[in-house]
């Protein structure tokens, strides 16, 4: 197993472990599982899952398990179970041989189920569902028995045998645990553990016709894989119950230890995968990998990396309750990752030319550059300086106010890496008045040393030079959703950000981006972080704005680890 440097955290789950070996349980070992279902992409909710199983077994000398939990044909694929795989690599964890899928086990599971029928705790029962659902009863009264509960352990063998060999129609049979109708937990009110449904699985093709229920496969493969400690969200834990019935009843000695945690909630973000599939096939958003869903392969297209996630995993912890976790702590640790990794770089995103009159037509300068300003051993690059260059349009105001370190009539600012330049004139466009090009004088004694006179220059912007420079496609992303919760809105869609995506088509870039690998992170000088995108073409750079480098949003105070 990779060995993610995150430095691990207490919390009451690792308590809990603590104490189970202080008292011997599990013979000393530790072994947890990831078990998602194979019917959607990742997000970082499950990424939370991933770092703490993952990192549980990594601190305990243990092993993580990673199983596809694939019980129910509908809406389960292999493109689905490729990305989970790759996904949980690329966060940095590693399970060895130990990939496996519940649909392995449905022969087995059959086997278990026929041996609950023999012991006389499950029943065939041929009521629907809407009848099962009349009879459960409610948190204040009751259920009902079903006219089918005493059926003989003869008949209830004849009559699984014939479900599985698809003689009655979808819906109309399921076998059902026989535990307590009158159950003040309403799940142990005879659940139904297999119920017919003629779908093709992805796996198994069409071999089955019965499928087992969640509840009934997913405690048992745990047990059959030999989990210790079995780490699921907090809506699992009125199932807990039947999940140590069922497992007492068919592999006693083997009974993981289930502990329920709080799932991740992300403030302008939802996290359930119904809602992303939504998002996706009403096209909402560009795919699965769209830079703004909080999905892994989102994030990484995004430009977030595995560490600034398991960091923020690790900030967060867990809980025993549902809290909303705000964005900005997962931008922040993403921003302290990319500060420390990203080499500098210069892009102009709104372009206005400068055009410096002293500087010679023809001359061109090669400046080394240092691509980080703390890490010299990330080295040097060379960026070209010439006569006609490009700031950013919002560097420059005809009428600036005082506190304005940029560009203005009668201003000096410095380039930063090069020299200083001084405002001598501007051309405007005669029929909207808009300012196209200024005209500037540069010092040339300031190339990278302060004014000899000692005047006082304080503003630095960046720059690119035009005949060096490379077109770019800039992405600038906002949050996608409007309002703080907006899992909490029936309808969600409704609460989306018009303003989620500004593509920037004519920004310039510095020559060195010309080819950047995707996938490769920059900080563009006083603009944020950037990613390559796959969608670049040769000599056409795509980048995606990670993060601004400060946080425009601005209120995440408290909550955070000063750093
Ligand atoms: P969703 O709610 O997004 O549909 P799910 O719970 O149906 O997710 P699974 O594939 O069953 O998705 O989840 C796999 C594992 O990830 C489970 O152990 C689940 O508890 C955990 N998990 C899912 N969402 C979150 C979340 N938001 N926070 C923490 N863990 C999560
Ligand atoms: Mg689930």
């Amino acid at each position: 197993m990779t060995e993610p440097s995150t430095p691990a955290p207490s919390d009451f789950i690792r308590d809990i472990i603590d104490e189970g070996l202080r008292a011997g349980k599990h013979e000393g070992r530790v072994a947890t599982r990831f078990p998602p279902e194979p019917n959607g992409y990742i997000h970082i909710g499950h990424a939370k899952s991933v770092c703490l199983n993952f990192g549980i077994a990594l601190q305990y000398s243990g092993t993580c398990n990673l199983r596809l939990d694939d019980t129910d044909p509908a809406g389960e694929s292999m493109e689905y179970v490729e990305s989970i795989i790759h996904d949980v690599r690329w966060l940095g964890f590693d399970w060895g041989d130990r990939l496996f899928y519940a649909s392995d086990y449905f022969e087995k599971l059959y086997a278990f189920a026929v041996e609950l029928i023999k012991k006389g705790d499950a029943y065939v029962c041929d009521l629907n569902s809407d009848e099962v659902r009349e009879l459960r009863g409610t948190f204040t009264e009751p259920g009902r028995e079903s006219p089918y509960r005493n059926r003989s352990v003869e008949e209830n063998l004849s009559l699984f045998e014939r479900m599985r060999a698809g003689e009655f129609p979808d819906g109309s049979h399921t076998l059902r645990a026989k535990i307590d109708m009158a159950s003040p937990n309403i799940v142990m009110r005879d659940p139904v553990l297999y119920r017919i449904k003629r779908e093709p699985h992805y796996r198994t093709g069409d071999r089955w016709v019965i499928y087992p229920m969640y509840d009934f496969a997913h405690c048992l493969s745990d047990a059959l894989e030999g989990i210790t400690h079995s780490i699921c969200t907090l809506e699992f834990e009125n199932n807990r119950p039947l999940y140590d019935w069922i497992v007492e009843k068919l592999i006693a000695g083997n009974r993981p230890r289930q502990i329920e945690f709080a799932r991740l909630n992300l403030s302008y973000t939802v996290l359930s995968k119904r809602r992303l599939i939504d998002l996706v096939r009403n096209r909402n958003v560009k795919g699965w990998d769209d830079p703004r869903m909080p999905t892994v392969t989102g994030m990484r297209r995004r430009g977030y990396t595995p560490e600034a996630i398991r960091n923020f995993c690790a900030q967060i912890g867990v809980a025993k309750n549902d809290n909303l976790i705000d964005v900005s702590l997962l931008e922040h640790c993403v921003r302290e990752d990319l500060n420390e990794k990203a080499p500098r770089a210069m892009c102009i995103l709104r372009p206005l030319k400068v055009i410096i009159d002293n500087y010679p037509e023809q001359q061109t300068e090669d400046f080394d550059c240092a691509n980080h300003p703390q890490h010299p051993e990330m080295g040097t690059r060379k960026v070209s300086f010439s006569r006609e260059l490009y700031i950013e349009r919002d560097d420059f105001l005809e009428d600036p106010p005082k506190k304005y370190n940029r560009l203005g009539p009668g201003r000096e600012v410095r380039l930063r890496n090069a020299y200083i330049i001084k405002f001598e004139s501007m051309r405007k466009d005669e029929k909207t008045g808009e300012v196209t090009e200024i005209h500037c004088s540069y010092d040339p004694a300031t190339r990278s040393a302060p004014p000899a006179d000692g005047r006082k220059v304080q503003g630095v912007i960046h720059w690119v030079s035009a005949v060096h420079a490379v077109p770019a496609e800039v992405r600038l992303y906002d949050r996608l959703f409007t309002i703080e919760d907006p899992g909490s809105e029936e309808d969600f869609l409704s609460c989306l950000n018009p303003n989620s995506l500004e593509t920037l088509s004519a920004c310039l870039a510095e020559a060195s981006l010309k080819d950047a690998r995707p996938g490769a992170q920059y900080q563009f000088e006083r603009l944020g972080y950037f990613c390559a995108d796959p969608d670049s073409a040769a000599g056409r750079p795509v980048f995606n704005r990670v993060v601004p480098l400060r946080d425009s949003w601005a209120k995440i105070a408290g909550g955070l680890k000063k750093g």
